[in-house]
């Protein structure tokens, strides 16, 4: 496997581990990109690569993404992700989930991991019986923890209302169109908080069953997958996957506001310039989705109550409009604004 010195996407990281348990067919790698704000805090994404090297530049990726995140919502932690390569046929066994929390414990708390795609809540509780570096685990009645989705819903909605706001200079969503694309757990939180506030929704799912599900609970309307990037509308709220905004996708967007909770929405960093160019306001997604991680971190840090997380996500609106305020001084785009705020936190500006 090639050294992730070589790397494109090495940003130099703290550290990178390969573990291996041939024993239990463990194969992963964890990366801490930063640790100057607190421990390296991310998920663990399962997944089946086709190449070793693909697993070691998602791991660099999405460590360094993890301390953008955690340092633009305020948070008392660095970034780290780890990344365990799965057979083709994604065979995952108990052994295989102690070995990586012996990894996890190994590192002696610099690194905090998490679910991310691939691994579950049942599987983290599996994992903690190896390690106490470990959050997303189920909460009792009242207690923070928990499913992150509702929370990342929470700030997305929050982002919104702070977007239109900037844009169209109103107090809230009443009489707005909102084309969201996603009807799955984060976009049903959002869709419910927005059409109780009179919004009015335009949803879009490739499962169609999910898109006039949630269309019913909304009052929305469904729409193809294929149309809803193009609808004019107030606002277009990605909550569905990546790189959706890209050179093929922003000029056929008919809207004033791009806000949503999916990850890595800009394809290429140029992606953020295009959308600057068509005087289309854009809610970096890694700032207005970070209500997830803050759930997580406050169960983590066990530093506070739901009360306490609530305010954590009310920054969020308070962080865009620092970024959205950065942007019209210096005419830099959103996102690399972000980028640099974010780096000046982790000490690297
Ligand atoms: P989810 O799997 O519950 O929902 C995603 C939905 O998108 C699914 O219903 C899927 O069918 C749909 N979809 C996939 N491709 C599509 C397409 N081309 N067009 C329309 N719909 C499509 O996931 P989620 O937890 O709601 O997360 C949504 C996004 O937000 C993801 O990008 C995720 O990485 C990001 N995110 C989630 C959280 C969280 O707390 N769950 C936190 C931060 C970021």
């Amino acid at each position: 496997m090639t050294t992730p010195w070589g790397l494109p996407d090495f940003d130099a990281h703290e550290e990178v581990l390969f573990v291996t348990d041939e024993k239990c067919g463990l194969k992963a790698i964890i990366a801490l990109h930063s640790t100057h704000l607190g421990p390296a805090a991310g998920g663990c994404r399962f997944w089946h690569y086709a190449k070793d090297e693909e697993a070691l530049v998602d791991a660099l990726r999405l460590s360094r993404g993890m301390s953008y995140k955690n340092a633009m919502a305020g948070l008392p932690l660095g970034g780290g992700k780890s990344v365990i390569l799965a057979d083709e046929g994604r065979t995952k066994t108990p052994e295989m989930l102690h070995a990586f929390g012996k990894a996890v414990e190994h590192i002696g708390g610099r690194y905090v991991t998490a679910e991310d795609v691939g691994m579950s809540v049942a599987d983290m509780i599996e994992v903690a019986r190896s390690t106490k570096f470990v959050a997303g685990l189920p909460n009792s009645a009242g207690d923070v923890g928990g499913d992150p989705g509702p929370h990342t819903s929470l700030g997305v909605f929050l982002g919104i209302k702070a977007a239109v706001k900037w844009a169209l200079g109103k107090d809230n969503l009443n009489g707005l169109h909102i084309a969201l694309q996603g009807a799955g757990s984060v976009a049903t939180g959002v869709a419910l908080h927005a059409c109780a506030e009179g919004a009015k929704l335009s949803i879009a799912d490739i499962d169609e069953e999910k898109a006039h599900k949630l269309a019913d609970r909304s009052g929305g309307k469904v729409v193809s997958p294929d149309e809803i990037l193009g609808l004019e509308a107030d606002v277009l709220s990605p909550c569905a996957l990546g790189a959706v905004l890209n050179d093929t996708t922003i000029p056929r967007l008919k809207v004033p506001v791009v806000a949503g909770a999916a990850n890595n929405q800009l394809a290429t960093p140029e992606d953020g310039e295009r959308l600057l160019q068509r005087q289309i306001l854009y809610a970096p997604d890694y700032v207005i989705n970070a209500g997830g991680i803050i759930n997580v971190c406050t169960e983590y840090l066990g530093d506070g109550d739901a009360t306490l997380v609530r305010r954590r996500i009310e920054g969020i609106p308070v962080r865009l409009e620092q970024i959205w305020s950065e942007g019209a001084e210096s005419g830099r785009d959103p996102a690399a604004v972000a980028d640099a705020m974010a780096q000046r936190l982790i000490g690297r500006g």
